[in-house]
């Protein structure tokens, strides 16, 4: 396992900056997750750190050494692609074991090698099968099996389950946690699903337009995002834009107690506007209401704001009736800059 430090890189294509200015340290054994719309710059990055794209400006170290010039192959580093195209004429212990066989490992060694990946992967009842007569989520199982098995220090992962259906992502997630934390490897994993950057990540790393937008624990960025980009990426948000008045502000919804020195954007998660919490939002009259059984999800209309909504979930036993006006509340109100 070891450290990565991306220092002022910058990737343009003829005139077309993909990258802006990218700084980011990765500890060792940290599982990293670059998390961000399509077109970002998250596959760029990847490629950068595994070597198959040199950077127009900037330096790349890993374990302390600079790597930027340094071949793919010659990297202590493992790209794994969406597309992970399993040998199909192979064995899946043959399959996993072509890696340790491309460096010189001898037959017993790299079967040794194959057997216990496939163990930690879930599978070492199936390495004499061939890939056709797995499912798509044991595929991608011997993909990481394969994967791991030269050890890196550093395994790069693009959208690896972005070919499998939902019920199947979630589960191969928490199976991924797993395997990195028994494995120790420092992981790099790109997805725009931010649930599953909640799920895997100890850091998500907000890309947008070739730039770092936030970084931090998911925890950090979901409860105190540093932009708006960021608060609305990680989930959803209600926005009410605000500006200074007196000891206050105020907004659409007349007169707010919060302090702001500059027009801003507060940020309202559903989960924290309610019947009840620390910030009176006036009136409202709920316009709909949905079971999602852990919460009703309801559609407020402001009385001092009749064209805007306010989305809140309110948790159970505490719905009240379609069309009913009520005092609105907020809790942990985030003013982001407009
Ligand atoms: P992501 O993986 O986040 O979807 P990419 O890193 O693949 O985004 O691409 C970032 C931007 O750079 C996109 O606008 C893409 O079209 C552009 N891009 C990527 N690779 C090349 C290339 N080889 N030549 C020109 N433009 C590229
Ligand atoms: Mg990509």
């Amino acid at each position: 396992t070891a450290d990565v430090a991306v220092q002022s890189v910058r990737q343009t294509f003829n005139t077309f900056t993909a990258l802006h200015r990218i700084d980011l340290e990765i500890a060792a054994g940290e599982f990293v997750v670059l998390l961000g719309p399509s077109g970002c710059g998250k596959t760029t990055l990847l490629s950068i750190l595994g070597g198959f794209l040199t950077p127009t400006e900037g330096r790349v170290l890993i374990g302390g050494r600079d790597m930027t010039h340094v071949a793919p192959k010659d990297r202590p580093t493992t790209t794994m692609f969406q597309d992970y195209a399993l040998f199909p004429h192979m064995s899946l212990r043959d399959n996993v074991a072509f890696g340790p066989r491309m460096r010189g490992s001898g037959r017993g060694d790299r079967n040794r090698r194959a057997e216990e990946m496939l163990a930690l992967v879930g599978l070492a009842d199936k390495a004499g099968r061939r890939p056709h007569e797995l499912s798509g989520g044991q595929r991608q199982r011997v993909a990481l099996a394969r994967a791991l098995a030269v050890d890196p220090d550093v395994l790069l992962l693009d959208e690896p389950l972005g070919a499998l259906d939902l019920k199947l992502r979630r589960q191969m997630q928490e199976e991924l946690k797993a395997i990195q934390r028994k494995v120790g490897t420092t992981f790099v994993h790109v997805t725009h699903d931010q649930e599953e950057a909640m799920a895997i990540a100890d850091r998500i790393v907000v890309m947008n337009e070739g730039r770092i937008e936030d970084l931090g624990t998911p925890q950090k960025i979901y409860l105190e995002p540093r932009s708006l980009f960021s608060a609305g990426f990680m989930g959803e948000v209600n926005r009410i834009p605000v500006r200074p008045a007196g000891q206050g502000a105020e907004s659409a919804l007349g007169p707010l107690a919060l302090t702001t020195d500059k027009p801003g954007t507060l940020c309202l998660r559903p989960e924290n506007v309610g019947l009840k919490g620390s910030l009176a939002l006036g009136p409202a009259r709920l316009t709909d209401a949905a079971f999602f059984g852990t919460y009703h999800r309801c559609h407020f209309t402001p009385v001092a704001a009749p064209d805007m909504q306010i989305v809140a979930h309110l948790p159970l036993g505490d719905l009240p009736e379609t069309g009913a006006e009520v005092a609105l509340w907020g809790t942990n109100p985030m003013i982001l800059e407009a």
